[in-house]
């Protein structure tokens, strides 16, 4: 077995990868190796499905290890907080979805709900906006830090928060957080039922036909277990 940084951390295993699974989107078994090494070293092997081309993680850790790398590790590899966003001005990267959005729908009084905050730029600013929000978040210093500004946040995941806690929302947003779920088809069953009848989605991830920086050493994680086109991620909402 290969030594890496990833082992050594914490009692998780987290290469044993044990769980051979179908393809995640179209439940094919037919697929094709595409890399053996993912960022810092965390290397699992990542496939494409040959019957519609997703790219995704095979075989995987257990969902339990799964979950324990995000609460024992993430940390570790993806930064703790560091320095906290000031709210001096809105971001144009949350600027630009803000606006499309206001063309869609005013924003005042929306019941609007982010999966995964972190630092909380698009929750703040669409508050100031005028949304009613709320986000929730897996990670415990993110979701403190948030409540220290009075922004409400369940520290808790998508997967197992009470529906009764939440309600139904118009809008909600996940950016750069698709592609981090176990098993992409459940959660976007629980979104489908938390949104209203005539809610949005909206879901911004990394593109793998465009990877912006080294396929292998880079853009390839073991905290991405699915891998996302346009083409895939389409055929995944319409399912
Ligand atoms: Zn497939």
């Amino acid at each position: 077995m290969r030594s890496t940084e990833g082992k050594r951390l914490g009692k998780g295993t987290w290469l044993d990868a044990p769980v051979h699974r179908s393809c995640p989107l179209c439940g094919g078994m037919k697929h094709q190796p595409l890399s053996g090494t993912m960022q810092h070293r965390l290397d699992l092997a990542t496939v494409i499905c040959q019957e519609c081309s997703l790219v995704f993680t095979n075989p995987m850790p257990t969902e339990e290890v799964y979950s324990r790398f995000y609460t024992d590790a993430y940390s570790h590899y993806y930064g703790h907080i560091t320095s906290w966003p000031t709210r001096a001005m809105e971001p144009q990267h949350v600027r630009q979805w803000l606006d499309a959005l206001e063309t869609i729908r005013p924003l005042n009084d929306l019941r609007l709900l982010e999966v995964g905050p972190g630092r909380g730029q698009f929750l703040y600013w669409a508050r100031q906006r005028g949304a009613q929000v709320v986000g929730i978040e897996p990670s415990r210093d993110f979701a403190n830090a948030l409540a220290k500004e009075g922004l409400p946040c369940f520290n808790d995941s998508l997967e197992h928060i009470g529906s009764d806690r939440l309600g139904r929302f118009d809008v909600i947003a996940m950016f750069h957080v698709f592609e981090h779920f176990y098993d992409p088809q459940i959660a976007l069953a629980r979104i489908r039922s938390l949104l209203s009848a005539r809610g949005l989605l909206i879901i911004e991830v990394p593109n793998i036909l465009k990877p912006y920086r080294s396929l292998d050493h880079y853009f390839l994680r073991y905290v991405h277990p699915t891998n996302f086109s346009r083409q895939t991620l389409c055929g995944m909402l319409a399912k």
